[in-house]
Formats: C-alpha cells, structure tokens, sequence
C-alpha cells in the first residue's frame, strides 16, 4: 500500500510541485492538502489546483481534517512550528523544507524530533546534497589555504536570505574547518571594509526573475580557484527529494523510522 502524504501549505509553489512528484510516484500517494484558514482554495479539487487533473481529495484548512500517514511541511517558519507540534503529538512522522527559522523557532521543532521522524533540510535535491558530501572534500583539501565565498540566486518572491541552501553549505564547511560561522560568516560587504580575512566565509546574494534556486562555492587560492556549483532548473528537484524522504520515514510500514532529527543525507545514505 502506498504511503499516504499530507501536504501544507498546498497552494504554494512548493505545494504545488510537491503533488506532481506524488503523482510520479509508485511508492506514495497524496491524501491530504491542507492550505491556511480563509483561503479560497478550501473545498476545490487539489488535483485541479496543481494543475493535474481532477483527483477527488477537497482541499481542506487544517491538519485535524486531514488524514494521512507522514506529513511533508513547505510552509512559513511559524506554521512549521505549529505543524510539527501537531505531527508530534499524533504521532506523524514530518518532512520539513521550510527555510528561514530563527534558533528558538528552529529548537521548538527540533524538540519535536523527541517524539516523531523529522527529516529537515534547507534543500532537498539530490545534487546539493551531494554538494555537501563534495564541500566536505575541498574543504579538507584546500579550506585553509583558500579565501572561501558562497553566492546564491533566487527567484523574486524568496522571502529569506541568505538561502537556507547557502547557510547549511556554509555550516557544513565551517565545521569541517572547526570554525564558528556565526563568527565567521560576513553577509554581504560594502564601503571601506578593510582586506579580507583568511578565516572569514562571504556570503552574496542576488534575487531575480524566476531562477529557482543557485549555488555556488568558491574556494580562491593564490593561483588557481576551485567552484563546486548547483543550479536546480525545476521545483521538482526537491520535491521528488521531499516525498523520498517521506517514503524513507515510513520505512516498510510494519516499522516506521525511530523518533528523531534526521537530514536528507540521512535519506541518501550519505551521512
Ligand atoms: P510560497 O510562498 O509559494 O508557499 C508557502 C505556502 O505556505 C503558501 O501557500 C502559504 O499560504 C503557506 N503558509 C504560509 N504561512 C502559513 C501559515 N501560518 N499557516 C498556513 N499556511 C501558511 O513559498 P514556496 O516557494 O512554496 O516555499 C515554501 C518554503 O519552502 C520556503 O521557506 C522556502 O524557502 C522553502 N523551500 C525549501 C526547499 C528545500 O528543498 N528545502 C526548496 C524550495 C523552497
């Protein structure tokens, strides 16, 4: 039996693409869509909002009249909270690619993990997980002899910056580093800033247009500069991720995944 997945935040553009993954799936169904209370969108067809056809689930406003197995949450940081915390207490495992959390917002759903799965991740694409895996690597080999900057382009309506991508890609290199990026990350320069110090990590980010999402590492050594890039050309790249992360919760039904914090490298078997 296909695993039954719930969806926040459904009239969203993730939303959106995260039903069309479900519909190219063999292992996971949509059961559920659930959008925020007085949206015009309750009691339309969710097929037909995603623009997939008529499916027959009524698009509904809250997770209480929703029923579904794990839930997969692409919404706002305070919604996220208040999701887990319902996924929590009912025993859903929880998908999470919500970005832009504050660190109390972030402890409060991770407290969560204490009681349900929780896969959270700033990307779930296959390729900037396995960006993060190669960041490890030129990190080692060449982090302390290299000036490290991380640039990033999304699209126009992205509410946070920089990208939750470009701050895990940070994190990931500044702990291969033993460095503190609270302490060393410079977000974005301007004026008389004096010469830029080796330990530091610089972080740019242009917005624009329709570009779904674009990373890019650069290690500058004297002499030679190593990129490691990622450019997602469709939302489906993390949605597809989204709903193999839902699937890899569930595990195989008779014993879904152990309460906990897991990632998405967790999920590619990367970790
Ligand atoms: P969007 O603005 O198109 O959609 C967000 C949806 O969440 C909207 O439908 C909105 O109504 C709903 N929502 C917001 N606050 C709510 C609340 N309080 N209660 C109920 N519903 C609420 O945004 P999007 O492009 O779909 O992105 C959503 C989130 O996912 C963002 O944080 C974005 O950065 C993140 N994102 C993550 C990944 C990843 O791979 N982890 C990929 C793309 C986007």
């Amino acid at each position: 039996m296909a695993v039954r997945v719930a969806i926040t935040g459904f009239g969203g553009r993730m939303g959106r693409a995260l039903a069309e993954a479900l519909l190219l799936s063999d292992e996971a169904e949509l059961s559920a869509a659930v959008v925020r209370p007085g949206s015009s969108l309750v009691g339309a067809d969710a097929g037909e909002v995603a623009g997939l056809g008529r499916n027959g689930i009524a698009i509904v406003d809250s997770l209480d009249k929703a029923d579904f197995d794990v839930l997969i949450d692409f919404t706002a940081p305070q919604a996220t909270v208040d999701n887990s915390a319902y996924c929590a207490a009912h025993g859903h495992p929880i998908v999470i690619g919500t970005t832009g959390f504050d660190s109390e917002q972030k402890n409060q759903v991770l407290t969560n993990a204490g009681k349900v799965a929780l896969c959270l991740a700033s990307n779930f694409s296959t390729g900037v997980n396995l960006c993060f895996k190669l960041l490890e690597i030129a990190a080692r080999v060449m982090g302390e002899d290299a000036d490290i900057e991380i640039v990033e382009a999304h699209h126009r309506h992205k509410v946070d910056a920089p990208s939750g991508t470009a701050l895990s890609m940070g994190e990931v290199v500044a702990e291969t580093l033993g460095r503190d990026l609270e302490k060393v990350a410079i977000y974005g320069r301007e004026g008389q800033t004096g010469a830029r110090e080796r330990d530091t990590i610089g972080f740019a980010t242009v917005r624009g247009g329709d570009v779904v999402g674009e990373h890019s590492v650069m290690f500058l050594a004297e002499g030679e500069r190593v990129e490691i890039s990622h450019r997602a050309s469709s939302r489906l790249s993390f949605a597809r991720g989204a709903v193999r992360a839902a699937i890899w919760l569930m595990g195989n039904k008779q014993s879904v995944r152990a309460p906990g914090h897991y990632d998405m490298r967790d999920v590619l078997g990367l970790n």
